[in-house]
């Protein structure tokens, strides 16, 4: 068993033990969805206020709304959410690297069967954090896959001091 394995089992042994929200209902009870990033560095529960069952959180490298597009549908038409807050972050791997250093990295690491596989896969990467949380904002906006109703708001959260700003 690994250690991340054998941490996963001692942690969750005491997490059961004291556990008592087992009746909760399945569609979020504040009908908010929130997009972030998958960074190690954020805990989203914590830093902005969510309580076990009241929103869904969507996590993905950039926290990307395209890349979250599957997982809003189903949150909002399937589980009743109204709303997105969509929240990148500073020092976000994202701004790192363009498109042709991740495919350079899969070729020369995995061979060109993978590079092959993925084809011309967009990463997604972006330059300019509070840019992109504008330009995703925009894209929700536009997408007719996202009803006007929704609620959207984009904000930036700062990994050095836990605070969040509000961007659009
Ligand atoms: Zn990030």
């Amino acid at each position: 068993m690994s250690s991340v394995v054998q941490n996963l089992v001692d942690s969750n042994k005491d997490y059961a033990e004291k556990f008592t929200q087992g009746s909760l209902a399945l569609p979020p009870a504040k009908k908010y969805a929130v997009v972030t990033c998958m960074d190690a560095r954020i805990d989203p529960i914590s830093a902005f206020g969510i309580s076990l069952g009241d929103a869904h959180v969507i996590r993905n490298a950039g926290g990307n709304a395209r890349d979250a597009l599957r997982s809003l549908i189903i949150s909002q038409q399937l589980l009743g959410t109204q709303e997105v807050v969509l929240v990148k972050h500073t020092g976000c791997g994202m701004l790192t690297f363009q498109n042709a250093d991740a495919h350079g990295a899969v070729k020369q690491n995995l061979g060109d069967a993978a590079a092959e596989e993925i084809g011309t896969l967009d990463f997604l990467p972006f330059g300019d954090v509070e840019q992109a949380v504008k330009d995703d904002v925009a894209w929700l906006q536009a997408s007719k896959a996202i009803p006007d109703s929704v609620r959207l708001s984009g904000w930036v959260y700062e990994v050095e001091t836990g605070k969040v700003r509000s961007v659009v």
